[in-house]
């Protein structure tokens, strides 16, 4: 029987707020791609940032989605939601 998936190419990422390298597949994720802004953050920034990014601690993330024409829309507390799941 041939086996698969046990080899092969694995997916590192580099987290656009912390920059640390992390896995995003296969069979491991450790992050996520959020499509809309073309970044991709790994699972601790994206738990620690569950209700916004603060945009003085990350004025590169601005830079980034300006350039891209995301609109920038902060909560109540003037940070930057992240958007949901699979957006
Ligand atoms: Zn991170």
């Amino acid at each position: 029987m041939r086996q698969f998936l046990t080899t092969g190419p694995k997916f590192i990422e580099k987290c656009f707020l912390c920059k640390q390298s992390f896995q995003l597949g296969p069979l491991r994720y450790d992050g996520r791609h959020i499509v809309s802004w073309s970044i991709s953050i790994c699972r601790s920034c994206d738990a620690a940032s569950w209700d916004g990014v603060v945009p003085d601690s990350h004025p590169d993330l601005i830079e980034h989605l300006k350039q891209r024409g995301v609109r920038i829309q902060l909560n109540g507390k003037g940070w930057l939601p992240l958007p949901p799941l699979g957006r």
